[in-house]
């Protein structure tokens, strides 16, 4: 178990982060790359997940769209998505706010 938080400043280009990934997915998803292959979801079971909801959503809209490849506008959603769920991340949990027990 290596966290490896030293060296903040480093910069590592070999290390893809989540943010780097998911704003290339789409493209990868066009060009129908191999992402099982992929280096990046082999160690982030995050990310990972998220493919297979893509890919549950692509296969969902090339169903109700029959044609080669979805429009444009359906991997606009799908960033748009992915935006707003990073978004609702890194704001406040959505967890009820628990009273403070006064006595
Ligand atoms: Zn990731």
């Amino acid at each position: 178990m290596n966290k490896g938080r030293t060296g903040e400043t480093t910069t590592d280009k070999a290390i893809m982060t989540c943010a780097d990934f998911q704003e290339r997915l789409p493209e990868l998803f066009e060009t129908k790359a191999d992402l099982s292959a992929d280096e990046h979801l082999k160690t982030c079971e995050n990310c990972a997940a998220l493919v297979r909801d893509l890919e549950y959503i692509a296969q969902q809209a090339k169903l109700l769209l029959p044609i080669h490849d979805p429009s444009p506008s359906v991997w606009e959603n799908i960033r748009t998505a992915i935006r707003n769920d990073e978004s609702s991340k890194s704001g406040p949990p959505p967890l009820p706010s628990v009273p403070p027990t006064g006595v």
